[in-house]
């Protein structure tokens, strides 16, 4: 099953209005050379109109960094489905190591999550389901446990047709934002991990899952990251803020 490599850009609680257009420019320059990459970006929720007015060709997208799983109500601060799509997003993070640990959201929280946006209108939009384990369980040799106990819990009501609007990055904890990437080695034996766990469950539906590898991608990391037989492309951070990096990045993921 052939894969097209995906590259997700998550600015976080950064960029703005001028960095829109220096990255919407960049990628509109170089959008013959990323024929083969989709590319999505997802800045902060307020900056999705102004980047759907910058959306110019078939393989850029936009997506949200979170989503609330009511469809509306009295919850101050929040997203909700209705609002992100109308704002042009096509994809949502979910279970992002920095909302788990910073903002409460349980497993039981991303679960919720993930149902909610696969229910959400004939599944107009693709949740990126984000996990990972923190140093001292890959110290403990507990990576493999802890990967499974996320995948278990967030996928436990996800069908085997749903899956077609699944992505997963693997992000260890202990690489998003440190400057420590994991090895092609170690990240390429998670997503193998990953791989096979959804194929036991979901049998033929799991090779078209994009599997993606975050944490402190760099322009000289991600070739050999990419080059990886499970590694579909990357989601990143840091370096989705520099549009020279980010698209030699893009441009790894060919
Ligand atoms: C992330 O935010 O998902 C991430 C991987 O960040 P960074 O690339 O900065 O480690």
């Amino acid at each position: 099953m052939q894969r097209q490599p995906l590259v997700i850009a998550n600015w976080k609680m950064n960029g703005n209005r001028h960095l829109t257009s220096q990255l919407a420019e960049a990628l509109r320059e170089s959008g013959a050379l990323l024929n083969d990459v989709s590319v999505v970006v997802c800045p902060p929720a307020v900056l999705l109109p102004a980047w759907q007015s910058e959306v110019f060709y078939d393989d850029v997208h936009l997506g949200a960094q979170d989503v609330n799983e009511h469809h509306a109500g009295a919850h101050t601060g929040e997203h909700s489905l209705q609002l992100l799509t109308e704002t042009g997003a096509e994809y949502v993070l979910i279970g992002h190591s920095e909302r788990r640990q910073l903002y409460g959201d349980s497993d039981d929280r991303v679960r919720a999550k993930v149902d909610a946006v696969l229910a959400f209108q004939e599944q107009k939009l693709k949740v990126v389901l984000c996990l990972g384990e923190h140093e001292h369980e890959r110290d403990n040799g507990e990576t493999f446990t802890r990967i499974e106990g996320q995948l278990a819990k967030a996928l436990a009501n996800v069908s085997a047709a749903q899956l077609a609007h699944v992505v997963i990055a693997y992000e260890p904890v202990w690489a998003i934002g440190t400057g420590k990437t994991a090895s092609p080695q170690q990240a390429q034996e998670v997503h193998a991990f990953i791989r096979n766990w959804l194929q036991q469950r979901y049998d033929a539906a799991a090779a078209t899952v994009p599997l993606l590898y975050g944490g402190s991608v760099k322009a000289d990391s991600a070739p050999a990251l990419f080059a990886e037989t499970d590694i579909d492309g990357g989601l990143i951070g840091g370096a989705s803020l520099e549009p020279e990096a980010f698209l030699a990045i893009c441009r790894a993921a060919q």
